[in-house]
């Protein structure tokens, strides 16, 4: 039989680090990766045949489940009739239609093939648009691998304990300002300071990427005031939570006003069903300056690719209230579950919640204060989660293997893939419990 390990040595001698993405390397959680084989609903089976609970759930996309029966039927038809044209097609439309419908501040929207992409291109766009250069980010907020993103990053970044990128000139990383998650004053005062220069600020609508961290009641809409006060861009990240936490994403959780409609959005992961597929969308003034109509240049050989825009198509059609009722639903109950089973096991840790997104910081600090931002994120008790993790897996339970991750909830979690995980949160907050800190 091929093992994990076997898989992950052999991997190693061909792959950077034997993955091509270095959360999936298991580096802060320990022990070797599970290789996947197959996953269908809410399980994942890696090659060893062991099956798992999965709250990855390929990192949010997989909104239905994995490998839902209609979103594949979705993909086979469109690939019976070719895997890629370089042309326009039909799908592109529809998709771009169906974003637009469920978002209207998304007057036109470009579809790419990444997250990644669709921050780079919304930051181009801002600053091709202003004529200006600075870019504001949040500590703690992740964008996707672009140069300018990359400062205190959160995720993968945050994971391995990384200041930035190496890599990143030194005159891209004084184009961007990053300021503290949560705190209206630090970005005034950087308006206050260079407003006539800033391009755009750029957040996760809720950020997900240190853990999960809500913004503060009014603080998206401050945001919102001060950049068109100055003249600056707001770009909404919703790569995450667009159409994951409700139809509209999290503008529409907020109450989808105008008011606070971001002049340039960025979708990704449940957008494309789980194929490459990623969007930004925003004013048709703005978005009309991308090429060819203006003079800010974007392309993509596989953009808007027909098996993508299918797997989007076929997702965002069968994602409807009930959908989204179940999996705020679940998400509750495992989110209230993990919190208790904490408490009785005398580990401290807050359950930060975001709609149906959530995630768990360790630590005394965390437990009386709260966690509202990066540096309350990254001073957790870190240490506590790779047992926490190792004891859930033990028990079939596949989490995220950062502590910096949400734990995502999908509508095929059934009653019976709840009990699993509520079957074995008690040992591992046990396990928790036990954990020494390093040294
Ligand atoms: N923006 C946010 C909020 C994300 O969570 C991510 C990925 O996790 C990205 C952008 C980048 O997306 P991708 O990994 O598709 O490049």
């Amino acid at each position: 039989m091929t093992t994990n390990d076997d898989l992950f040595t052999r991997a190693l001698g061909v792959i950077p680090g034997g993955v091509d993405s270095p959360v999936r390397a298991y580096g802060s959680v320990g022990g070797n990766p599970r290789f996947i084989a197959a996953a269908s609903g809410a399980r994942i089976t890696d090659v060893e045949g062991r099956t798992y609970v999965d709250l990855v759930a390929s990192w949010g996309p997989a909104l239905l489940g994995h490998a839902h029966p209609e979103v594949v039927a979705a993909v086979q038809d469109a690939a019976a009739d070719g895997l890629s044209f370089g042309a326009p097609t039909l799908g592109e439309i529809e998709l771009a239609e169906t974003i637009r419908e469920r978002v209207p501040p998304a007057q036109r929207v470009r579809l790419v093939s990444t997250g990644t992409e669709a921050t780079m291109t919304a930051v181009r766009l801002a600053r091709g648009a202003t004529g200006r250069d600075l870019v504001v980010k949040f500590a703690g907020c992740y964008h996707g691998h672009v140069d300018s993103l990359l400062a205190e990053a959160g995720s993968g970044v945050a994971t391995f304990g990384l200041p930035g990128s190496a890599g990143v000139p030194a005159a891209s990383a004084a184009q961007t300002i990053v300021v503290p998650y949560n705190d209206i004053g630090a970005i005034e005062a950087v308006f206050a300071e260079r407003g006539e220069e800033v391009a755009c600020v750029i957040t996760e609508a809720a950020p997900a990427n240190m853990g999960v961290v809500a913004p503060a009641a009014g603080f998206n809409a401050a945001l919102r005031r001060l950049t068109a006060q100055h003249g600056a861009l707001l770009v909404l990240d919703e790569v995450l939570t667009g159409f994951r936490v409700g139809p509209a994403g999290w503008w529409g959780l907020e109450g989808a006003e105008e008011s606070w409609a971001a002049d340039l959005m960025t979708f990704g992961k449940v957008v494309g069903g789980g194929m490459p597929l990623a969007a930004v969308g925003g004013r048709a003034e703005l978005m009309e300056l991308l090429a060819p109509t203006g003079p800010v240049y974007q392309a993509g050989t596989l953009s808007g690719n027909p098996l993508a825009t299918a797997a989007g198509l076929a997702t965002l059609r069968l994602a409807d209230a009930s959908v989204y009722a179940h999996v705020d639903r679940v998400a509750g109950v495992i989110a209230q579950a993990a919190g208790q089973a904490l408490s009785a096991a005398g580990v401290p840790h807050v359950v930060n919640r975001a709609g149906n997104l959530f995630s768990v910081f360790f630590g005394p600090d965390a437990a009386t204060g709260g966690v509202h931002d990066y540096a309350g994120a990254t001073a957790q008790e870190s240490w506590r989660y790779p047992a926490f993790f190792q004891a859930m897996l033990q028990a079939g339970v596949a989490l995220p293997p950062s502590v910096y991750e949400a734990w995502f909830l999908t509508a095929a979690h059934d009653d019976n893939a709840v009990d699993v995980i509520l079957e074995a949160l008690p040992r591992a907050a046990r396990s928790a419990a036990r954990a020494l800190p390093p040294g």
